[in-house]
């Protein structure tokens, strides 16, 4: 899968992994190896990433074993968390992204390839914004997920003539 993003950082003051120890201690939880282990993983670039890779990729780091449903539910942890968000892909499933230290942005997603291409636009914040105060609601975020043909996949394919179109 092809990713464009070029967003850059916001700077943020606590770690990723000092941000998740803060959340589950109001949870009752620790982050435990394991989780250290997930959330280190998850940050160490940004890329979206789906659970199943994440998981292959932990299983044949060679470190410390961590189950595949430790990595889905520290996954939903981190999640409430504020650190990482879901995207929708044009087939139904769900791939992660981190949200926190990442400037907000929205998504144009191929149906055709899959690709997925990040911008961001503060007109679009700004209608929607109105939109909420009007009804009286205060936004504190949004998520817009564009579906439709990438630049690459609306090319025209070449048209090749065959024998029987000559005829
Ligand atoms: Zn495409
Ligand atoms: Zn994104």
């Amino acid at each position: 899968m092809h990713i464009v993003s070029g967003l850059g950082n916001v700077t943020v003051t606590a770690s990723p992994k000092e941000k998740f120890r803060e959340y589950l201690a109001t949870q009752k939880m620790r982050l435990t190896p394991e989780r250290e282990i997930i959330v280190d993983e998850v940050f160490d670039n940004h890329e979206h990433f789906d659970a199943e890779e994440l998981s292959e990729r932990l299983r044949s780091s060679g470190r410390k074993r961590v189950s595949r449903s430790t990595v889905y539910r520290t996954l939903e942890s981190m999640e409430s968390a504020g650190l990482i968000r879901k995207v929708a892909r044009p087939n139904g499933s769900e791939i992660w992204e981190h949200d926190y230290g990442y400037p907000q942005h929205d998504h144009l997603i191929c149906r055709k390839c899959g690709e997925l291409q990040e911008f961001h636009n503060d007109e679009i914040k700004a209608i929607l914004e109105s939109v909420a105060d009007k009804m009286g609601f205060f936004m504190d975020g949004h998520r817009l997920e564009v579906f439709g043909l990438c630049s690459e996949c609306r090319r025209a394919p070449v048209r090749r003539h065959r024998k029987l179109d000559m005829i």
